[in-house]
């Protein structure tokens, strides 16, 4: 065929063209389901990496990380991101000083070792996209047309923020930093991966029960901590309990606050407590706080928490079935707390009650029974809680919350009076929601993925909060000076203490503690505390 002078000149001209616009495709993020080139996968494949339809992370890694907490929520958010990239070189990077972490496992449980397997998964916000949900991300750093997997979260990673572990190192981490689609399903044009890809393909159901909680000894002294039940059923529990000394602390007509406050006072909190409490209490939103804080309490021991639930008629307009549920869902997400099931054996017809509430001698000792089964049930160790020295600070385990939590029943008995689980938990609920940096404050929540305490007994410093920080530095291992904004924790979760400084905002005159679920965490030491209020 003869060409003409001008159409030979055309030629490459079209090829600068396509090339351009074959950048420009790659670079951009397409708009969800209509990407613009169809049939011909973009960039080259990426190989088979094994484990679950090639994303290298094997069904039981999937079932791990489905199983944490941070998978609880089920949550998904489409369209455009901000993404960057992390991974090896674990720890602290000499360049920015910036620690990554030791790299043993992601937040959400997904074992790494240290080492830099391939394996496609990104961290997000659990608030935004739940751990465990597979999402199609495009553009990313491998060309990956397959589903990556949320398995982990960061300080750094808030609202639509995406983090691609890129196990290729420092250089290309850095040179990641750009905006992406994110879509639940595979995108057209990208290609849909393998046919097993598709989400729910696979894999099992989400959990939407927490694991199995771990139970406190089967043998030790018992505490029985209660009301008029406690009193009455105390004597077949001491009977029942053979070879368990068991301290009845009950009184009749005694509220959870009022149990709450005679638990502060106990010296040595054996590592089992019963509490029989809720029966006169009608304040739905107050009742949840004493739970919280007397499972805090216990947990400050290492103790567990054996609660007895509630049958009785309505009172001043609260049912019993509204303070069940208050302990149901707080035995769900609180591993040192299980229900003794009463109502059941009550609507069973088990067990007569004399007047609504109490029951008959028979009664008392089938109720006896119940709690001295569900003790026996019990493994002999206490799981998580066990490594911790009875009446010690410093567990990192369990969610922000409780960690927290023991903070702050700490601060109570020691020079905080006004400072309580309910009191943290309203001021939390009016704080506001981005830090002076413009991250989501710990203060937020969710309670099982971050949770903060300002603590405070004064308008300037005092001996007391100067102590508290003290304490709370050295239990954790915070490195401390006297003030400042300190960041620390292990590789599972980032402490905050904030004191005595404006950095950070205004932290002249109360003690900031934030715990928040991390991977890789960023020790911050800011050094800039000012001699003056701010
Ligand atoms: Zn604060």
């Amino acid at each position: 065929m003869k060409r003409s002078g001008p159409f030979l000149l055309l030629v490459p001209l079209l090829f600068v063209v396509a090339f351009v616009m074959t950048i420009l495709l790659l670079l951009q993020p397409p708009p969800t389901g209509a990407c613009g080139v169809a049939g011909e996968p973009i960039g080259p494949a990426t190989g088979n990496l094994g484990g679950v339809s090639g994303t290298g992370i094997t069904a039981a890694e999937l079932a791990t990380v489905r199983s944490s907490p941070l998978a609880r929520n089920n949550s998904f958010t489409e369209g455009v991101f901000h993404s960057t990239a992390y991974g090896p070189p674990w720890g602290v990077d000499p360049q920015s000083g910036v620690d990554q972490g030791a790299g043993i496992a992601t937040a959400a449980g997904l074992r790494l070792n240290g080492g830099a397997p391939r394996k496609y998964f990104v961290a997000t916000d659990p608030a935004v996209i739940s751990s465990g949900q597979w999402l199609y991300i495009w553009p990313n750093p491998f060309q990956w047309r397959g589903a990556f997997l949320a398995a982990d979260t960061g300080s750094a990673i808030n609202g639509r923020d995406i983090d691609f572990y890129d196990w290729r190192g420092r250089s290309f981490q850095l040179a990641w930093s750009k905006p992406v689609t994110v879509s639940r399903a595979p995108m057209s044009g990208l290609g849909p991966g393998p046919a097993d890809m598709q989400p729910g393909a696979f894999a099992p159901p989400l959990a939407t029960t927490p694991t199995a909680p771990p139970a406190a000894a089967a043998t030790g002294p018992v505490l029985n901590l209660g009301d008029s039940l406690a009193v009455g059923s105390g004597p077949e529990l001491e009977r029942k309990l053979t070879g368990r000394t068991v301290t009845t602390l009950a009184a009749r007509d005694r509220t959870s606050a009022q149990g709450l406050s005679i638990l502060r006072g106990v010296s040595t909190v054996p590592s089992t407590i019963v509490v029989q409490l809720g029966t006169n209490d009608s304040d739905v939103s107050a009742f949840r706080a004493n739970v919280r804080s007397i499972v805090a309490v216990a947990r400050l021991a290492s103790a567990k928490v054996w609660w007895v639930n509630i049958s009785r008629p309505v009172l001043n307009g609260t049912s019993a079935s509204e303070l069940n549920a208050v302990l149901t869902a707080e035995a769900a997400r609180q591993d040192n707390l299980q229900i003794i099931d009463w109502k059941a054996a009550v609507a069973a017809a088990t067990v007569q009650l004399s007047d609504g509430v109490h029951p008959t001698a028979a009664g008392y000792e089938k109720r006896a029974t119940l709690i001295a089964d569900a003790l026996a049930g019990a493994d002999s160790t206490l799981g998580a809680c066990a490594s911790a020295a009875p009446g010690s600070l410093g567990e990192l385990a369990g969610s922000p919350e409780q960690i927290v939590n023991g903070v702050v029943e700490y601060a109570h008995a020691n020079g905080f009076p006004n400072v309580t689980v309910e009191s943290v938990r309203v001021a939390n609920a009016a704080h506001s929601v981005q830090t002076t940096s413009g991250n989501t404050s710990d203060h937020k929540g969710p309670p099982d993925f971050a949770w903060a305490a300002d603590i405070s007994n004064g308008n300037a410093p005092t001996p007391q909060m100067d102590a508290l920080a003290a304490t709370i530095a050295g239990a954790f291992s915070i490195p401390w000076q006297g003030s400042g904004l300190v960041s620390a924790g292990n590789a599972e979760y980032r402490l905050q203490l904030i004191y005595r400084t404006c950095g950070g905002g205004d932290h002249w005159n109360h003690i900031h503690f934030g715990v928040k679920k991390v991977f890789f965490l960023i020790i911050r030491r800011t050094g800039s505390s000012t001699p003056r209020p701010c």
